[in-house]
């Protein structure tokens, strides 16, 4: 069974997808993808020999190997230009995302739509998506096991569309969608963040040099905290 997390990534797939799923580990989204839709292709891709070698095992278990590729390289290096319509890149840091998205703009020409899965600062992403001319079109969260995940998805189109200028710092930090229209999940995940913020503003407090821009900083993070809680 699929976790939750890779579920909701896949559902942003769609039908008859050719997209890339780099840094596959055990190739378990792109298996179930091509098992649930006979037309979805796909090319797995991994930097590491170990997790490349589970990923060619699972894709002969389902004898799916004449429509997943895995490739061993690293980022989009493993892709060619117009292969693809969309990449997933998830399960790793936002800013690890950002580096392999930097590194292989090139590769993206005939890319739809990117879908991201960052483990912790999807801030990174989100700033990756505006640079580069992607519009960030959806965000959901997921909690699991006790983490909660978000996904984040980009389409060509108006970098500036889902952000409003004069919140655009907090919206890129928190995610418009989510700002938007707070889930539980959003706002229980607002809440660690803000115990978290709160630790630290008390430790920084402590600190004896204490730099008041970092106060500064902290205090205005707590605020938009508390907004989406309170
Ligand atoms: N995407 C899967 C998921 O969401 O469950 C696996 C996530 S796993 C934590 C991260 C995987 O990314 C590892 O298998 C690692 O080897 C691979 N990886 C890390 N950096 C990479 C890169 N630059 N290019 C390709 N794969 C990479």
């Amino acid at each position: 069974q699929l976790s939750k997390r890779l579920t909701l990534v896949a559902e942003y797939l769609p039908h008859g997808s050719h997209f890339a799923d780099i840094g596959s580990d055990h190739a378990y989204l792109p298996c179930y993808v091509c098992l649930r839709d006979s037309e979805a292709q796909a090319i797995a891709g991994e930097v590491n020999q170990g997790p490349y070698n589970s990923a060619r095992q699972e894709v002969e278990k389902h004898e799916l190997q004449d429509r997943i590729d895995v490739r061993l390289g690293n980022g989009l290096e493993v892709v060619q230009k117009d292969e693809v319509d969309q990449i997933v890149i998830a399960g790793m840091g936002g800013p690890l995302i950002r580096d392999i998205l930097e590194e292989g703009k090139d590769r993206l020409t005939s890319v739809e739509r990117i879908i991201t899965q960052p483990n912790v600062d999807s801030k990174s992403v989100r700033q990756w998506f505006y640079k580069n001319d992607y519009e960030l079109v959806s965000e959901s969260i997921v909690e699991e096991s006790g983490h909660i995940y978000e996904v984040l998805a980009a389409e060509k189109g108006d970098p500036s569309r889902p952000y409003h200028k004069e919140s655009i710092e907090k919206e890129m930090w928190l995610g418009p969608f989510f700002l938007a229209s707070p889930s539980e999940t959003f706002i229980k995940k607002c809440q660690e963040e803000l115990n978290k913020k709160e630790y630290v503003l008390r430790q920084v407090k402590l600190a004896v040099e204490v730099s008041e821009s970092k106060i500064d900083r902290l205090q205005q993070e707590i605020r938009w905290l508390k907004e989406v809680i309170e």
